[in-house]
């Protein structure tokens, strides 16, 4: 679409250059309208059949949003403040994901690492989030960080579940080569990075004592499945400390020590 409108753009100079202005503008005459009226019409229809075929939602090619309208915008909204983000780091996301919203997310969906009720999950194999709509049952009675459930902290998890997506853009057939708790403390990182300041302040507030990770030998599925909020905080201070975006890098690029190396 963009290099058709530029070819448009770009034309109109030239004729102005070719002759003087006033000369330009008689020539804009009925007969010139006329003539390419229709043709520019033509274009015009072409243009937004081409514009609805290439693009699916959030402006964004082979990217599906599947909820009410209100939902479909704060995914939007997500997708937007995630790729900036990453561009920031230097990463451009092009992303290839469906985001459903659904009202219960079934055990048989997760991993076995997850043993509690989840609001939302990303699967790589088939680029979908899948999170649960806002007053989906059971969400009132969810306290993340100690925190009530409400728009806000449904729209920092749907932030989550986008990171993982971005990730998985970036990492491409590597994806599954970055353990999983690594993938969990990059989420939660750029999650809480990406609050609003006065959210992320009461979630650093309930969690106070929660120093970031001593080393990164400490990002590993034991204390993560201990505590995940506490190990959430402790991630978010580790990425701070050690300059948000090389700690994006290097784990990107597998750059690590890791405590069980079986694990690759
Ligand atoms: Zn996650």
């Amino acid at each position: 679409m963009s290099s058709q409108s530029n070819k448009v753009v770009a034309h109109v100079p030239h004729r102005f250059k070719s002759g003087c202005l006033a000369a330009f503008r008689n020539r804009l005459s009925l007969r010139w309208i006329r003539r390419y009226a229709l043709g520019l019409g033509a274009f015009g229809v072409g243009l937004l059949v081409g514009t609805s075929a290439a693009y699916a939602d959030c402006s964004r090619e082979r990217v599906t949003v599947i909820g009410d309208p209100d939902e479909r915008d704060r995914a939007c909204v997500a997708l937007s403040d995630v790729s900036d983000y990453f561009a920031r780091a230097g990463f451009q996301i092009q992303f290839d994901l469906t985001v459903r919203f659904v009202t219960q997310i079934e055990v048989s969906d997760l991993s076995s690492v997850h043993h509690d009720p989840v609001s939302g999950y990303y699967r790589a194999t088939n680029n979908e989030i899948r999170i649960l709509h806002a007053n989906a049952p059971g969400t009132s009675e969810r306290r993340p960080w100690h925190l009530s459930w409400d728009q806000e902290i449904g729209f920092s998890i749907l932030e989550h579940e986008v990171v993982h997506a971005a990730i998985a853009h970036i990492m491409g057939n590597n994806y599954s080569r970055l353990p999983h708790a690594w993938h969990e403390a990059l989420a939660y990182a750029v999650q809480i990075s990406l609050m609003k300041p006065e959210l992320r302040a009461q979630v650093l507030a309930n969690f106070s004592a929660v120093q970031a990770f001593g080393s990164t030998l400490e990002i590993n599925d034991v204390i993560y499945a201990f505590d995940p909020d506490a190990f959430a905080v402790a991630a978010y201070k580790f990425h701070v400390r050690n300059s948000d975006t090389e700690f994006l890098k290097r784990a990107i690029n597998l750059k690590f020590e890791l405590s069980d190396p079986t694990e690759f």
